[in-house]
């Protein structure tokens, strides 16, 4: 069996979609845009074997029916989310279905991750033997962040991360944006004793400064330096305590409180402080 390679492939602002191949044939995560796809297969002769979608938004799936139409074959497998249609997507998957393909070989096990939306979901790949497992999350665990809350609830995202945080430290995780920088910079406000944050702000802005993804990360790092994994974490809390001045009874309660922080961190500054998110806690905690 040929060792299998996982690539990015970016389009639009800051997008990946992930490329599985063997050398001659590929399977695409999150194909949200079909062209730099179609060119990646094109210039290194892989014809495709199948498309993954983790969730219905467009910048996922916007380029499925042009590679359906690229490809040329009305048979090939598209698996996307059991809970919603997803026009292009063949193979509706659950939670625990196992999505396998031969050229390249190739499986992966559906974890349904609700959160960021209400159907999103997973692939995890256990890797065989001493392989090293790989995840493909789509927007819901990014590099040093989580996706935003823009159908789900906070403690469907919490339990979603809750089952990722299960998988092997040694996981391979694919995340479907680079956002990894600005959400360092946000890791340094709420986490600022994490000295692994400040080591991982150096290494991320040294690949971007290349040009080169900060992507794949690892479970084990996203354990050490991911505000988003860390909410148990007493330093977090007392950040969270420090610029909202609330209790922090619990991990729910800490992780809506960082949630709503992040979304408001970027224009925070321009904001006068008695509109500052949140009014209050108490209903969720
Ligand atoms: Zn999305």
């Amino acid at each position: 069996m040929s060792e299998l390679e996982y690539v990015p492939v970016p389009f639009f602002e800051d997008n990946y979609a992930w490329l599985i191949t063997d050398g001659r044939a590929a399977i695409v995560v999150d194909p949200g845009d079909a062209g730099p796809v179609i060119r990646y297969c094109e210039e290194n002769h892989l014809t495709l074997a199948g498309i993954l979608v983790t969730h219905h938004h467009p910048d996922h799936v916007g380029g499925v029916d042009g590679l359906l139409a690229w490809s040329g074959n009305s048979s090939l497998p598209v698996h996307g989310p059991a809970k919603v249609r997803i026009p292009g997507v063949s193979v509706r998957v659950g939670h625990g279905f196992c999505v396998t393909f031969k050229e390249p070989a190739f499986q992966v096990t559906v974890i349904e991750v609700p959160g960021h939306t209400h159907d999103h979901i997973a692939f995890f790949e256990a890797g065989k033997g001493a392989g090293v497992p790989h995840l493909f999350c789509g927007d819901t665990l990014f590099a040093s962040g989580c996706g935003r809350l823009l159908e789900g609830t906070a403690e469907q995202m919490l339990a979603s991360l809750d089952k990722l945080a299960q998988l092997p430290l040694s996981t391979r995780v694919h995340c479907a944006h680079e956002y990894t920088l600005a959400n360092i910079q946000f890791s340094l406000r709420c986490d600022p004793s994490n000295t692994d944050v400040s080591d991982w702000y150096d290494q991320a802005r040294a690949l971007r400064a290349e040009g080169a993804p900060t992507l794949p990360t690892t479970l084990r790092h996203e354990l050490a330096v991911n505000p988003f994994l860390r909410v148990h974490s007493p330093e977090i809390r007392a950040a969270l305590i420090n610029q909202f001045n609330v209790l922090v009874p619990n991990r729910l309660a800490a992780f809506i409180l960082l949630r709503g922080w992040k979304d408001f961190f970027s224009v925070e500054e321009a904001i006068p402080v008695e509109r500052r998110w949140p009014p209050t806690l108490l209903k969720y905690c």
